[in-house]
C-alpha cells in the first residue's frame, strides 16, 4: 500500500518511530512539522575515507588529520568511571576497538557519559590525540552513538551528523528524516525562473543535504556552499527581497509632504554654509531636495566615510523645512553627540540659533517642560535629541522630517513610534561608518541610497601604525609631542567586561589612567566611560572639547565621536578588541584640523587583521573585510536587532546571491504577485520572522 505524499506543513508526528519523549524533544527544540525538520541541517558530515583505523595511531599519530581532530569508528570494549586524584574531576575513560587496534578515550567532567555510553556499543567519535600516561588517547572527543548491531545507517560515504536534541539521538534523526523526504510531497516552484534554472528543486536538494551523494563535495557541503545550499538560500533570500521590495513600494504610493522651494529658499540656505560643498555633498543634498519636493515620502540612508560631512548634508535638509514652515529633527545615540550636533548647528545657523532645541532625558524637569513646550508650539524648528525624542510626553507641532545619525543603534520600533508622532514625515538615514552592500540592503533594502564618496579639501593624510605594547613608549613620545605643540591627544581604552576571562591579561581604564597620569604629570587628562552620570559625562567632554583638557581617555566608542579638530593623535589600546570599522571609525576623529595627524593601535594579537588599517583609508574596503572576518551579527558591534535571521542562507557567503534575489524581486514585483504567491511570501515571512526586520 503507497501512502498519499505528505504536505510540508504536516505534523512531525505522523512519523512511525516517533513516541512521546521524541515528539516532545522535537516540540521543544521548535520542530513541529515536516518542513521543520526536513529544513534543519546537519552540523557537519563525516567522510568514511576521512576514518583512521584505530591500529594507525601510533605515538607519531598527531600528524593527525586538518586542525588536529581525527574521527575513528569502533565498538566500546570497556568503560570506567573515577575521580582523579588531584583535582577531584570526574573522569570518564573508554576503551574502543575495532579491529585493526585500540584507542583510549577520555571525558573530565561529564559523569553522565557513565549512563550515556554501554559497553558494545558503536562510538564515532572526533577529537584531538594527545600523548597521556597511557600513550596515544583522544581528549574530550564529540561523539555520536551507531546502535549496537551492524545495521548501521552509515550507508554512504557521507555521514551526516545532527545534534541530539535530549532523548532524540542524531541517528534517530536520520531516520526520521530519511522517513521524511520518502513521503512528502514536493513542494511548489515559486522562484522565477532566473533564480531556479541552476538549482536543484527543493526537494532534490533536501536529498543532497540530508543524504548526500557519494560523489558530493564534503568541503562544499560544509562550508554552506553546494547548489542545494543555494537553492534553499535562495528561497529564503527571494521572500526576504520581495518583502522589502513590497514595502518599498508601498511607501512610495504614500503621498508625502512636498517641501515648497524657491531661489530665495536656496539663496538663505547657501547663506549659512561656512565652506563651499564638496562636489558629493552637492550631489546627495540634491537628491534629498528630489525627495522632499516630490510628493512621496522620503526614506534615505546617506553613506558616506567618515569625515566626509554628513552633518552638513543633514543640517541642509533640515534647514529646508524648518524654513519654509516646518519642524525637522535630529535623531542622535548619545547626549554628548546630541549637544555636540546642537552646537555646530547652532553656529551655522548664527542670529537664528534660537530656533534650535535640545531634548535630553538628563534634562531638569522644568528645563525639560520648556522643550516640550517649544516643541509642541513650533517655536522650536530644529530638534536634536536623544532617544528621549519617542517619549509619550513629546509632541511636534509640524514634524516633516526626521534625520537619524548612526542609524544602527535604533531599532524598527522606534522609528515607528516617532512616525506616529507627526503625518507622516521625511526619513534621512545616516550610517556613522560606511556598510557593504549586502548587509545595506538586507538592513535598509527598503531605503534609497545616497553616497557621499569624497572627503572635503585640504585634508591631511593620517599616519596609521601598529605597534606591539612592548614598543608603546614610541605611542606616547608621539603624544608628547603633539602635546608640546598644542595639540590633543585621544586615548581609547577597551571597556571591559568583569566577567571576562581574558581580563587578567587586559589592561583597563583605571590602569590606563595611571600610565597617563605619570607619563604626562602636567597636562589635564579628562576620563569618560559608560558609567558616568550625563551631566558629569558633558562637564569632563567639554573640558576636552574646549582645550582645556590635553588628554581625553574614553571606554565608550561613541564619545569619542566627537569633533575637535585640534586633537591630532589618537592611541587605541588593546586594538584587537575592536571591529576594523569600528578602529576606521575612530581613526576619523583626528586628521580633522590642518595638522597632520596619528593613529596608533597597540595590540599582541590579530596583527594580520588590524594591518588592513594600515594599508587602506578606503572604509568601504575595510567594511567588506570586517564583515567577512566577523559575520553580520558582530559587524555593527551589538547585537542587530534589525538582522534578518535566516535558516540555511548567510549574509556574508551569499551576498552575491542576495543582490540577484533583490533584482528577481523588483522583477517579480513589477510583473504582479499573484494571490498564491502572496500566500507563500507570508508563510515565508512568517517562519523566517522577517516580519519586524527593517
Ligand atoms: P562625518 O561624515 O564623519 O559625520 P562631519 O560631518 O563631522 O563628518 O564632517 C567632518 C569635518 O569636515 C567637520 O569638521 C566639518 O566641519 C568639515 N566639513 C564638512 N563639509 C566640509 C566642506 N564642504 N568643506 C570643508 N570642510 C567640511
Ligand atoms: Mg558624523
Amino acid at each position: 500500500m503507497t501512502l498519499a505524499p505528505l504536505p510540508l506543513s504536516t505534523k512531525v508526528t505522523v512519523l512511525r518511530g516517533l513516541g512521546p519523549a521524541r515528539a516532545a524533544a522535537l516540540q521543544e527544540a521548535g520542530l513541529e512539522t515536516l518542513r521543520d525538520l526536513l529544513w534543519s541541517l546537519p552540523y557537519r558530515y563525516v567522510d568514511r575515507g576521512s576514518l583512521r583505523p584505530l591500529g594507525s595511531l601510533d605515538l607519531r599519530g598527531f600528524e593527525a588529520a586538518e586542525g588536529g581532530v581525527v574521527t575513528v569508528l569502533g565498538t566500546i570494549r570497556d568503560l570506567r568511571q573515577s575521580t582523579t586524584r588531584v583535582q577531584r574531576m570526574a573522569l570518564t575513560e573508554v576503551l574502543l576497538e575495532d579491529g585493526t587496534g585500540t584507542l583510549r578515550l577520555v571525558w573530565f567532567n561529564q559523569p553522565y557519559l557513565g549512563r550515556a555510553l554501554k559497553v558494545g556499543d558503536r562510538l564515532l567519535a572526533f577529537g584531538p590525540l594527545v600523548v597521556g600516561r597511557h600513550g596515544v588517547e583522544m581528549r574530550a572527543p564529540q561523539f555520536e552513538l551507531m546502535g549496537r548491531s551492524e545495521e548501521t545507517p552509515w550507508v554512504r560515504r557521507l555521514l551526516p551528523l545532527y545534534r541530539k536534541l535530549g532523548p532524540l539521538t542524531g541517528r534517530v534523526r536520520q531516520r526520521l528524516v530519511a522517513e521524511a523526504l520518502g513521503r512528502v510531497h514536493p513542494p511548489e516552484e515559486w522562484l522565477p525562473l532566473e533564480l531556479s534554472k541552476d538549482l536543484p528543486d527543493t526537494l532534490a536538494a533536501l536529498r543532497l543535504l540530508h543524504e548526500p551523494p557519494d560523489d558530493s563535495d564534503a568541503r562544499a557541503l560544509e562550508a554552506g556552499t553546494t547548489p542545494a545550499h543555494q537553492r534553499l538560500a535562495a528561497e529564503e533570500l527571494f521572500a526576504f527581497a520581495l518583502g522589502v521590495a513590497l514595502r518599498r513600494a508601498g511607501r512610495l504610493r504614500r503621498k508625502g509632504l512636498v517641501v515648497p522651494t524657491s531661489a530665495d529658499l536656496r539663496e538663505r540656505l547657501k547663506a549659512y554654509l561656512p565652506f563651499p560643498l564638496t562636489g558629493a555633498q552637492r550631489r546627495t543634498f540634491k537628491e534629498v531636495v528630489d525627495d522632499l519636493t516630490s510628493g512621496r515620502v522620503m526614506n534615505r540612508l546617506l553613506q558616506g566615510d567618515v569625515g566626509s560631512g554628513k552633518t552638513l548634508v543633514a543640517f541642509l535638509s533640515l534647514a529646508m523645512v524648518a524654513e519654509t514652515g516646518g519642524q525637522g529633527a535630529l535623531l542622535v545615540p548619545t547626549e554628548v553627540l546630541a549637544r555636540q550636533h546642537a552646537a555646530t548647528f547652532q553656529r551655522l545657523l548664527g542670529p537664528e540659533a534660537g530656533a534650535l532645541q535640545l531634548l535630553l532625558g538628563g534634562m531638569k524637569a522644568a528645563e525639560k517642560r520648556a522643550a516640550l513646550a517649544r516643541i509642541a508650539s513650533g517655536e522650536a524648528r530644529y530638534v536634536v535629541g536623544t532617544h528621549a525624542l519617542f517619549q509619550e510626553a513629546v509632541a511636534f507641532h509640524k514634524l516633516q522630517l526626521v534625520v537619524v545619525d548612526e542609524q544602527h543603534r535604533f531599532g524598527v520600533k522606534q522609528r515607528e513610534a516617532l512616525k506616529e508622532k507627526g503625518g507622516d514625515p521625511h526619513w534621512l538615514v545616516m550610517s556613522a561608518t560606511p556598510i557593504p552592500r549586502s548587509l545595506a540592503l538586507a538592513v535598509f533594502g527598503d531605503l534609497d541610497q545616497s553616497l557621499l564618496d569624497e572627503l572635503p579639501p585640504g585634508r591631511q593624510p593620517i599616519d596609521t601604525k601598529l605597534l606591539h605594547p612592548a614598543q608603546a613608549e614610541a605611542a606616547w613620545g608621539l603624544v608628547g609631542r603633539e602635546l608640546v605643540a598644542g595639540r590633543q591627544a585621544f586615548v581609547v581604552s577597551p571597556a571591559i567586561d568583569p566577567s571576562d576571562e581574558s581580563k587578567v591579561q587586559l589592561r583597563d581604564i583605571q590602569a590606563m589612567e595611571k600610565l597617563l597620569r605619570a607619563r604626562f604629570p602636567d597636562t589635564e587628562l579628562a576620563v569618560v566611560h559608560g558609567r558616568l552620570k550625563a551631566d558629569e559625562l558633558a562637564a569632563r567632554m567639554g573640558r576636552f572639547v574646549h582645550g582645556d583638557a590635553g588628554i581625553l581617555l574614553a571606554t565608550t566608542v561613541v564619545e569619542v565621536g566627537v569633533d575637535v579638530p585640534n586633537a591630532t593623535v589618537m592611541v587605541v589600546d588593546h586594538a584587537e578588541r575592536f571591529g576594523l570599522s569600528q578602529l576606521h571609525q575612530l581613526r576619523g576623529r583626528v586628521g580633522r584640523g590642518q595638522h597632520r595627524s596619528h593613529f596608533v593601535m597597540l595590540s599582541a594579537s590579530e596583527a594580520e587583521r588590524l594591518t588592513v588599517l594600515v594599508e587602506t583609508r578606503d572604509g568601504f574596503r575595510i567594511a567588506q573585510k570586517d564583515l567577512d572576518l566577523r559575520g553580520p551579527g558582530e559587524f555593527f558591534g551589538v547585537r542587530q536587532a534589525g538582522l534578518p535571521q535566516f535558516q540555511v542562507a548567510d549574509l556574508a557567503r551569499d551576498r552575491t546571491l542576495l543582490l540577484r534575489c533583490r533584482e528577481a524581486a523588483d522583477r517579480t514585483l513589477h510583473v504582479g504577485l499573484s494571490d498564491r504567491q502572496m500566500d507563500w511570501l507570508r508563510r515565508e515571512q512568517a517562519r523566517l520572522r522577517l516580519a519586524d526586520v527593517s
